[in-house]
């Protein structure tokens, strides 16, 4: 993967010395510092679950026009629909009032240059073959359609009409949509 993309980093995690995580644990002190609580519900205002890849270059909240509390972010290798995803749209549909389902992919993800022989690769070197598919795919067009329609027959959702999918393009930012058909 390529990180060719110049984004502005934001000065949040920039602190020298010590582990990241003791610079992710500066950065929160500094936060909680200007903090003030917004008084939010749980429920998301706009009442929209986005499931994408876990990738840094795909900054949702921006690239979305997004602001804290308007939606569910769901997010794994790939942006996979897994049956933990099936879980979190569940109780996002169900106990938290979301309707709508965005899905998000993107160009040059990791996940197109792995395959399944991956398992077979940890098998070999642990002793023991994962109980979950490492869910590589070639074309990302045709994963967001199999993602949508894993998501519309899923029998647990309570609302499955209004569903789409995209590609995100690392290079550019822009969101290209997949017919579903
Ligand atoms: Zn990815």
């Amino acid at each position: 993967m390529t990180t060719s993309a110049s984004v502005p980093s934001g000065s949040g995690a920039a602190v020298e010395g010590g582990s990241v995580t003791d610079r992710l644990v500066a950065a929160n002190d500094r936060y909680a510092a200007a903090f003030t609580d917004p008084g939010m519900d749980a429920r998301p205002v706009l009442k929209v679950a986005v499931v994408a890849c876990m990738d840094a270059r795909l900054d949702l909240h921006a690239a979305l026009g997004l602001n804290l509390g308007d939606c569910h972010t769901i997010r794994n290798a790939g942006g996979v629909v897994t049956d933990d995803v099936i879980r979190s749209l569940t109780i996002s549909q169900r106990a938290l009032g979301t309707r709508s389902v965005v899905l998000i992919h993107h160009t040059g993800c990791g996940l197109e240059s792995l395959t399944e022989e991956f398992r077979h690769e940890l098998e070999m070197e642990v002793g023991q073959r994962p109980v979950w598919a490492v869910e590589s795919f070639r074309d990302v067009d045709q994963d967001v359609r199999q993602s949508i329609q894993r998501v519309r027959t899923s029998p647990f959702l309570a609302h499955t009409d209004d569903i789409r999918g995209f590609v995100f393009d690392v290079k550019t930012g822009r969101l290209r949509e997949i017919d579903p058909a």
